[in-house]
């Protein structure tokens, strides 16, 4: 939320012999009690000017009351201790490290404060200077000892118990908690000015939020500790009523200059597509396959995104909407030699190469007769991945640029680098955990723009979808096709590994097919699991008596697909695989899996890993082995086989700040919201986002300038809102 930007860079302004006057864009070394030498360490934290001072906001806060008493201290146990400074020294360490020990003399007793190899600190402590102290206390020869505590230090007359909470800042290499604060205070203090109010007086009556000065100061020096929360909320809600009109404006503007193909889709097109599938639609595919056939039918881009649990049956939705906007003909388009006006063109992007060939497939079997159950459908479908000869990339890129290729599949590198289209109707991006709002276009000529149907399978909670993407609309599918059973998954200690093996083989004798997946070498944290030596093991071991594949990243495109091809024709009964199988794979014969290292996997990675067993007519079972101690993502990967909820676990072990995609995709990180903890918020800033847009699109009342400058220096450059500034 840097505010820089927007205070001109009046310091520069002549200010004669005297101090020129302070403002926001003041440079923090004109401050009194910063310095240039201090100023140069905070620039490191991107902290240069007043405003930004003020606009780095705490990540914690410690309990500096002082309050405790010696007496009460407990060894390992955070305590915050008043007293004044009785002695100073520094001694040499058995190591030759340096050690400074301050010793301070509390109302019921004695205490030390050392720090190590930290000689600045020294000049910091003067003796009768009265300070407080925070940090775990430890028991060191027969003394408490508190090893590079906290420190306030008090001035003359301030009362420890002044202000009680102290602001916790993040820092950068070489900035210490010390800088930052004194920088920070000496803002408040010396300051002079304050940013102005952003949010409209409005919102902050009816939400009972703190305005900005205030807010300001009870983040950085709460008066108690309500106040920390009442300041954190106003500011997390500014920064989601920021991002939801940001994207909201973002999305406008792309409607506005974009047209797309409107696709007629009646009943009689959805009964013959409906007729090529071999099994009905469930109901959550058909009602979502209406909403999206609805927004194809608008002459605006579709921005949609498709989210269900792996196995819920994604692909089955897309290919439906892809049969869907290649049964539309262009209007007004030169007929073709055989009488018809052209058709619309679809394209699948998938990650992979293999889930590339998978959908290719899956969709010629679609199209065609089916042993006689449906008419052969006359419509082309081009593959473009890599491991195609030139030759035959180039005939497949004309065919793509003259319309004649009607479906294409293929991986997103290459059709969004080199395909150019005629007639794009529709955009499918399968499998897509890593887009942002940023960078979702594919090219064409001409003036239309395709529709966007993005899907994945890393669920995402309602309210962190909304907060990401506020700008798509979102789809659920959340029903399971009938007959799903839920992955039998088991915690698998390492010492169980013989047992679990024992219980494998016998699975297999039953006539199952499985998988083992191994971490990538890389991947790995003991660098002990590649996949060729596990293969090998296996092969000579425990998995002896079988036909064994193996398939990792580094295997030619086209032999990963013959491999897959194998296990797929019950050639082989064991595949040995890195996660290059955690997307998409679709083999209902294989109904068992193993997990080796499964602690070097994420949450979302090992949920994607089992969903390749949870297909079939049997009910797929899951060993994850892993080293002894604590693994809380195996843990909750073994407690649940639901998706969303795992999605939840996920965002809570990885904490705060590093959302789904977002990093990734380059949009900037939340600096303070917490969007499942803010659950609440995000909803309310989301209405009031659409509210206000509803009656201000442009946000041109002038009491909304400060919000509409700020919305631009930090979202503009993203997501190309440079206009609204
Ligand atoms: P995902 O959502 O993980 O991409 P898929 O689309 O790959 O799931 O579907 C998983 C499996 O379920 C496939 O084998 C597919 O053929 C099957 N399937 C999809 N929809 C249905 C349905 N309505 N009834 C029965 N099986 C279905
Ligand atoms: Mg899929």
């Amino acid at each position: 939320m840097s505010t820089s930007d927007d205070a001109s860079r009046a310091d520069g302004a002549p200010g004669g012999r005297g101090e020129p006057p302070r403002s926001l864009a003041t440079r923090l070394e004109r401050l009194p009690g910063v310095g240039s030498a201090r100023a140069r360490r905070l620039e490191r934290l991107g902290l240069v000017t007043v405003a930004d001072a003020l606009m780095h906001f705490p990540r914690d806060y410690r309990d500096f009351s002082g309050a405790h008493a010696v007496g009460d201290l407990v060894d390992g146990e955070h305590a915050s201790l008043a007293g004044t400074v009785a002695d100073v020294g520094t001694r040499t360490t058995a190591r030759g490290g340096q050690m400074l020990v301050v010793r301070l003399a509390c109302a019921d007793g004695g205490v030390r404060a050392v720090w190590f190899n930290m000689p600045f600190m020294a000049r910091r402590f003067a003796v009768g200077q009265a300070v407080v102290i925070a940090g775990q206390p430890r028991r060191s020869g027969g003394k408490w000892e508190f090893a590079h505590p906290e420190v306030r230090w008090l001035g003359a007359g301030e009362r420890h118990d002044a202000s009680e909470w102290l602001a916790v800042y993040p820092l950068a290499d070489g900035v210490q908690q010390w800088h930052v604060r004194a920088a920070v205070q000496a803002a408040l203090e010396h300051g002079a000015e304050l940013p102005p109010e952003a949010l409209p007086a409005g919102i902050l009556a009816a939400k009972g939020l703190l305005p900005i000065a205030e807010a300001l100061r009870e983040i950085h020096c709460p008066s108690a500790r309500p106040m920390i929360d009442a300041a954190r909320r106003r500011f997390v809600y500014q920064e989601l009523f920021m991002l939801q009109l940001a994207l909201r404006m973002h999305r406008a503007q792309q409607q506005r200059r974009r047209a797309a193909p409107a696709i007629p889709c009646d009943a009689r097109v959805d009964g013959r597509i409906r007729a090529r599938f071999p099994f009905d639609l469930t109901a959550a595919q058909g009602r979502v396959c209406a909403e999206i056939v609805a927004d194809m039918g608008r002459p605006e881009p579709m921005n949609r995104l498709l989210q269900g649990d792996v196995g819920s049956g994604k692909t089955a939705v897309a290919l439906y909407c892809v049969l869907a906007a290649v049964a539309a003909r262009v209007p007004g388009a030169p007929a073709a030699p055989s009488g018809r006006a052209p058709g619309y063109q679809a394209a699948i992007m998938a990650p992979t190469e293999l889930l590339a060939r998978q959908h290719a497939a899956t969709l010629e079997h679609l199209l065609g007769d089916q042993g006689g159950r449906v008419p052969r459908a006359e419509l082309p479908v081009e593959l473009l991945v890599g491991g195609q000869s030139a030759a035959r990339r180039r005939a497949s890129l004309e065919r793509i640029a003259s319309g004649e290729a009607r479906i294409v599949v293929g991986t997103q590198a290459l059709l969004a680098g080199e395909a150019r289209f005629r007639n794009l109707a529709l955009v499918v991006i399968d499998e897509q955990h890593r887009f942002g709002v940023v960078q979702r276009g594919l090219l064409q000529e001409g003036h239309t723009d395709p529709h966007t149907l993005l899907m994945t399978a890393t669920p995402i909670p309602r309210t962190v979808a909304h907060a990401v993407y506020g700008d798509l609309d979102v789809s659920t599918l959340d029903e399971q096709p009938p007959g799903r059973q839920p992955v039998a998954t088991y915690r698998v200690e390492r010492e169980q590994t013989d047992a679990w093996w024992d219980f494998f083989r016998r699975k297999l004798r039953d006539g199952r097919q499985g998988y083992v997946v191994v971490p990538a070498v890389e991947e790995s944290k003991r660098g002990l699991e590649s996949v060729g030596s596990a293969y090998e093991q296996l092969a000579n071991g425990a998995l002896e008596e079988f036909r064994l594949g193996l398939v990792h990243g580094r295997l030619p495109a086209r032999r990963k697909a013959e491999v897959m091809e194998a296990l797929r024709a019950g050639e082989i009964d064991v595949l040995v695989a890195t996660s290059v199988i955690e997307v998409g794979i679709d083999v209902p014969r294989a109904t068992l899996m193993t997990i080796l290292d499964a602690d070097s996997f994420g949450l979302a990675q090992l949920h994607q890993l089992r969903g390749r067993v949870a297909r079939g007519a049997a009910r797929g079972i899951c060993g994850a082995v892993a080293g002894p101690g604590a693994s809380p993502r195996v843990d909750a990967f073994v407690a649940t086989t639901d998706g969303f909820a795992l999605a939840e676990q996920d965002l809570l072990l990885r904490g705060p700040g590093d959302l789904v995609g977002a990093r990734q995709s380059g949009a900037p990180p939340m600096y303070l919201a917490d969007l499942l903890r803010d659950a609440e918020v995000v909803a309310e800033a989301r209405r009031d986002a659409i509210d206000l847009f509803q009656r201000d699109p442009a946000l041109a009342d002038p009491a909304l300038d400060r919000l509409r400058h700020l919305i631009a220096a930090r979202w503009g450059d993203t997501l190309g809102l440079a206009r609204i500034g």
